[in-house]
């Protein structure tokens, strides 16, 4: 297996500071599953190019139970693709062999590691799960011109047609940490075969490798369900945490945010009548099964373990913080156990469908729609009332109308810097009725707060009943 790179950006022979290595030396590294060399086959001003050779060792990979499962009998063990082509191996030795590359780091030369310079890379060979279109799915948003060389199954017998081994160019005008991330996560993601280190903290690695490129990337949902291996649980929280990086931090902004909120809306106490209002419609729904969408930190929760008449309490949100308060506010840890049971608080983005939200009596979604940007709440109408379509829907959204009434609100300002609207009376009865009709709802709309003949409630609520059919 054969990874070169190479610069041409005079003098390109700079690539030996970049990635650690002279360009006068051969350098081999043992590693657990066989060798990595790096050399360079050519370094002059105008091209030089770095080769990093990987020699799999089959054995060591059935010493160490890393190797394929043999399901065809023991010779696959041994007999396999492994040595030849780009796998997560090729990943592992990039972080052993390039770590400081591949982290951004360089020797006396750190101004070099920001400059987007013409450079290529070729993989000799790379497995394509996917096929061509698949692996200019994945480079070719990330601005690489790709020129894929399939090959054949074996070059004596044609008839037997094309193999899925491809050798791959890669080139592009990027920093050479940007050209090694690509490679280091793309790789396994085209890879057929199990890589070995699929685990909790190969979250971690994605998110911090993926930092900067993979929240926008189109194809960001198969990636991350390809290198967490069907992790479904893994790729999940991936996802969940992904959505975080494209809007800047929630954790944060939620938290400076609500407390102004509150101090807007507090003479009021709408907090309270907003549970109990949500509370009564639950009753009015019958809901024993509930669970509980941007759950924050918990207000409503604590009402639902209040009410002996609800017996399963999911709580979920996409902030990890909003959580752990939720988890620290309600003592979870010293409820006895039969009270704890009842309550399960689960981190997830609304942006996703999930299986873990189906089959509920009835969905609570408080003061979270306004949070939503327009992609964001088209994602989300349907993951709700499409995929989760819980029998009821009990849903709070503030009515701008009433701003006017809130003194010290100045005028025309929404009430939480991080919404991204909030409707008038009118505009929520569209939204609402809209939905309902797409989805077989029936919907009912109430006002929470002090009624005021001109503007209305502070808080709109509408409350969706599945219609049965
Ligand atoms: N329902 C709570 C919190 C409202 S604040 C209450 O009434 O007090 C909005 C909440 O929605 C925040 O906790 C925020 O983290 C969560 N949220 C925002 N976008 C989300 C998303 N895409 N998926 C899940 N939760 C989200």
């Amino acid at each position: 297996m054969l990874l070169t790179i190479t610069s041409t950006n005079a003098p390109a022979t700079d690539l030996g500071y970049l990635l650690h290595k002279n360009p006068s030396r051969l350098q081999s590294f043992p590693l657990s599953f066989g060798q990595a060399h790096v050399f360079y086959p050519e370094a002059t001003n105008e091209r030089c190019t770095a080769a990093l050779l990987l020699d799999v060792d089959p054995v060591a990979l059935v010493r160490n139970r890393r190797g394929p499962a043999g399901e065809g009998g023991t010779l696959d063990q041994y007999v396999n693709d492994r040595p030849y082509v780009a796998s997560s191996f090729l990943s592992v030795a990039i972080a052993r062999v390039l770590g400081s590359a591949l982290a951004g780091r360089s020797k006396g030369r750190t101004e070099l590691t920001e400059v987007r310079m013409p450079l290529e890379a070729k993989i000799s060979v790379l497995p394509c799960r996917g096929g061509e279109a698949f692996l200019r799915r994945l480079f070719e948003p990330l601005g690489y011109e790709v020129i894929a060389k399939g090959n054949e199954l074996d070059e004596k017998f044609p008839e037997w047609g094309a193999s899925s081994y491809y050798t791959v160019e890669l080139r592009g005008h990027v920093r050479l940490q940007d050209l090694l991330t690509h490679i280091y996560v793309l790789i396994p993601v085209l890879d057929n075969e199990k890589h070995y280190w699929v685990g909790d903290d190969e979250v971690e690695k994605l998110l911090r490798h993926g930092s900067g490129w993979l929240a926008a990337h189109p194809e960001k949902e198969e990636i991350t369900k390809r290198y967490l291996k069907y992790r479904r649980d893994l790729a999940r929280e991936a996802l969940a945490r992904l959505v975080d990086e494209e809007s800047p931090d929630p954790d944060l902004t939620e938290k400076a945010h609500n407390t102004e909120e509150e101090a807007i809306e507090r003479p009021l106490n709408l907090n309270e009548q907003r549970i109990n209002a949500v509370m009564a419609a639950l009753k009015s729904c019958g809901a024993k099964r509930v669970v509980d969408l941007g759950c924050g930190e918990g207000k409503l929760l604590r009402a639902l373990l209040e009410d002996r008449s609800i017996d399963e309490i999911v709580g979920l949100d996409v902030s990890y913080r909003a959580l752990q308060i939720a988890q620290d506010r309600l003592r979870l840890d010293r409820m006895p156990t039969r009270q704890r049971e009842r309550l399960k608080l689960i981190q997830g983005s609304l942006m996703y469908r999930d299986k873990r939200l189906a089959g509920y009596d009835a969905a609570t979604v408080i003061e979270v729609i306004e949070h939503l940007d327009q992609p964001r709440l088209t994602a989300f109408e349907r993951v709700l009332f499409e995929f989760a379509k819980p029998a009821a829907v009990v849903l709070t959204t503030p009515n701008v109308e009433y701003n006017a009434r809130f003194e010290t609100l100045p005028a025309g300002k929404l009430r939480h810097k991080d919404h991204r609207f909030e409707w008038t009376r009118e505009q929520f009865k569209d939204w609402s009725d809209g939905i309902a009709k797409q989805h077989g709802y029936e919907v009912r709309l109430l006002p929470v707060g002090p009624e005021d003949p001109l503007v209305g409630a502070p808080t709109q609520m509408a409350v969706f009943n599945l219609i049965q059919s």
